[in-house]
């Protein structure tokens, strides 16, 4: 079911967002904004729910950290998975059970280790020996045992794009596959972890079921290993990954994945943690922006709009393709148009040479599935106050990020006496 779609309204045919035009948003919290629809992320996360069965379902906060957003999911049963401190501060602070948390990456600190050890986090997913140690030490010294996952990395391309790819043997992530068994017998005799399980992630954004498959496949073996020489494996998690359909390309059948999933979790026979991030946040959220001018350049046509690679990275950092609709798109047939915005760099460009109904100054457009990797890697490039964001409820409506004004951005910095000349 899709959350925004065009409906007839007083002001004639418009996009909405379930049951608000995006028009009264626009005029409500100005543009450019992120809007989310609840109903969209709650019956995304109980459709996966019922696909993969009996799983922990950890959202993967880095998506879309907003509170309201952690809160909507968790509300729907969603647990968190995450990768700093400050992702521990957001999920704790949305109302997830500790026993529901499980912490990923490669440069977890000794005090963000302790906070999690503080809040009594489900599970650490350790990427490296120096890690195991140093969890160790730390949980030891406080007389509990952390439960620990081994992140192994499978060595699989996940034939996404390679900023995004994480389980080849050249990325950062994960502990070599070969090495994996000896850490984890390792860490089984470690006073302050207990070693309860393995973990994978392979990439994000994946289209196809193979690298998955091949992945699992991967865990299977090192966790039949494992059993074999006597160690104890209850926990896979399975990481997240599961790509979605930007340009209409056909995404990853659901009902396959689930269905790969479960048989891997009874073939094993191990409990089974999932992290979606994108999957679930991605098509639930658009970004609402307003055109400035249109400018014609030779025979190009540019439509300058209120948002920019500061608000969404994605087309600038990947080259990502986002569909584009006129919130009320005029009469007409559809011409070529370069969507750009305002930033100070050639890469600022939403969209290039994409065939829009005719747009005007003052004209709406969504950028649509932007409710995954959007906001989150948002920036204040060009002293531009990154976009606001807005929830949407049936017919209700709230903000829940405002834009930072020019005051709030301006008091972050301070100029030391040297240059005012008051010392
Ligand atoms: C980013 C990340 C995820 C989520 O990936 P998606 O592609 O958004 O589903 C899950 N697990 C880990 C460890 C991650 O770093």
């Amino acid at each position: 079911m899709d959350y925004f779609s065009y409906r007839e309204s007083a002001g004639g045919r418009q996009l909405f967002a379930e049951d608000v035009a995006l028009s009264e948003l626009a005029e409500r919290f100005g543009t450019p904004c992120y809007v989310y629809s609840s109903a969209a992320l709650v019956g995304r996360f109980d459709a996966f729910s019922r696909a993969v069965g009996d799983a922990l379902l950890c959202y993967s906060v880095k998506a879309n950290d907003n509170l309201a957003v952690i809160r909507c999911l968790g509300g729907a049963g969603a647990g968190a998975d995450i990768v700093s401190g400050g992702e521990l501060r957001r999920a704790l602070a949305a109302g997830i059970a500790p026993a529901k948390i499980v912490f990923a990456g490669v440069g977890k600190t000794g005090d963000e280790m302790d906070d999690a050890l503080d809040a009594g986090i489900a599970r650490f997913n350790v990427e490296s020996e120096d890690e195991l140690q140093l969890l160790a030490s730390l949980a030891a010294a406080r007389g509990v045992r952390a439960p620990v996952a081994l992140r192994v990395n499978p060595d699989i391309d996940a034939k996404t794009h390679d900023k995004i790819s994480t389980g080849r043997a050249q990325d950062k992530f994960g502990i070599e596959f070969d090495r994996a068994g000896a850490l984890y017998a390792r860490g089984a005799g470690l006073d302050g972890i207990a070693m309860d399980g393995l973990a994978i992630h392979i990439g994000s954004q994946l289209t196809s079921l193979k690298p998955f498959a091949d992945a699992f496949g991967r865990l299977g073996e090192l966790c039949r290993n494992l059993r074999q020489n006597g160690q104890t494996v209850s926990q896979l998690d399975l990481g997240g990954g599961l790509g979605i359909s930007y340009a209409g390309e056909t995404p990853l059948d659901l009902h396959q994945y689930g269905a790969l999933v479960q048989r891997t979790g009874r073939e094993l026979e191990a409990a089974l943690t999932l992290e979606p991030g994108r999957w679930m946040a991605g098509p639930a959220g658009l970004l609402l922006a307003r055109v400035i001018r249109v400018k014609q350049n030779g025979n190009k046509q540019f439509v300058i709009v209120d948002m920019a690679m500061n608000d969404l990275l994605r087309p600038a950092l990947y080259g990502a393709w986002h569909d584009i609709q006129a919130v009320m798109p005029r009469p007409g047939g559809a011409a070529p148009v370069d969507i750009v915005g305002p930033v100070c760099e050639s890469g600022d460009v939403i969209a290039a040479e994409r065939g829009m109904p005719e747009l005007r100054a003052g004209d709406l457009i969504a950028v649509r599935d932007a409710g995954a990797y959007g906001a989150v890697m948002s920036s204040s490039y060009n002293s531009r106050p990154p976009a606001a964001e807005a929830m949407v409820h049936g017919t209700d409506a709230a903000l829940i990020r405002p834009r930072l004004d020019y005051d709030t951005l301006l008091a972050r910095d301070s100029v030391p006496d040297w240059l005012t000349g008051s010392h």
